[in-house]
């Protein structure tokens, strides 16, 4: 096993297994090597809001659940960092709310999109979208292979989940009118602040805690799934991240953070 050295009660153990898995993906041919670098940014951000969901968050990811439940055509689209992270929770959303998974790549190849669409079918995936002539429309005003989208998914979606996103894909999918829900550890990139529901959340965390919802909230008529939506506010949730985020380091300034260690023992002549 890759991460057998990471000894049982290593105090960072879960965030090296997780890094474990990317460099896994990098290995495997599903991860970009842009992707190794996008992850550290993720990483810095967990760091910030302490490695947990915070309060923020959890509204944001119910929003999220309502406004996968209430489209008409939602869709999930998905990279290969969002693969090697999690694989097995998209598939989990996907069947939950009924959303067809479709891959997108800012590093298009055909050999990644195949391996990533391999990944989730490996995981209980029973189709996926974007792969080789499906991805025959355009995103117009993008110039990455990102705007490379399947005509009968994200080309044809209201609503789509963008986890690990770019910010001008963002915008771009925006201008086309469509709701986007991002999920970004950072609350300061232009996807967060793009996006109509921004979970800032760690991937691993987020895709659970969405299903978990949209498990809760598939009784509920429509009518009340689109109001949740309505009256999620982004830019408001946004301020509640940053303010969480100052209010954390404010106490933490306070409190000081240097670790009690054992003292050294003295060393014999
Ligand atoms: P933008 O283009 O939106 O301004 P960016 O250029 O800073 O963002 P990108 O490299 O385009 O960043 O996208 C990667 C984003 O994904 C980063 O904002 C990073 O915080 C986020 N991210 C990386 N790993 C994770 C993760 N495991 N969970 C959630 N978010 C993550
Ligand atoms: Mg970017």
């Amino acid at each position: 096993m890759e991460e057998a050295w990471i000894p049982p009660n290593h105090p960072r153990r879960e965030s090296l297994l997780v890094r474990e898995s990317l460099v896994k993906g990098f290995k495997d041919g599903l991860v970009a090597m842009q992707g190794l670098i996008a992850h550290g940014r993720g990483e810095c951000f967990d760091y910030l809001i302490g490695e947990t969901t915070i309060p923020p968050a959890l509204e944001a990811e119910r929003a999220a659940a309502a406004a996968l439940l209430a489209a008409e055509r939602p869709v999930i689209s998905v990279n290969g960092n969002a693969a090697a992270l999690a694989a097995k929770a998209l598939v989990e959303l996907s069947k939950t709310v009924g959303a067809p998974l479709e891959v997108n790549l800012f590093y298009r190849s055909r050999e990644r999109e195949e391996l990533i669409a391999k990944a989730l079918m490996e995981n209980g995936a029973d189709a996926v979208l974007g792969v080789g002539d499906d991805a025959a429309c355009t995103i117009p005003e993008l110039f990455s292979e990102r705007r490379k989208v399947s005509c009968r998914g994200i080309y044809a979606a209201d609503v789509v989940l963008v986890p690990l996103e770019d910010g001008d894909r963002t915008e771009a999918l925006r201008r086309m009118g469509k709701t986007v829900i991002a999920i970004d550890l950072n609350p300061l990139s232009r996807t967060s602040r793009a996006a109509n529901i921004t979970v800032v959340d760690n991937i691993t965390r987020a895709l659970p805690n969405i299903t978990r919802f949209a498990v809760e909230l598939k009784v509920k008529p429509r009518e009340e799934l689109a109001e949740i939506v309505r009256k999620f506010d982004n830019d408001a949730n946004l301020r509640a991240v940053l303010k969480y985020i100052r209010d954390r380091l404010d106490e933490l300034a306070n409190r000081g953070i240097a670790l009690e260690l054992p003292k050294p023992s003295r060393r014999e002549p």
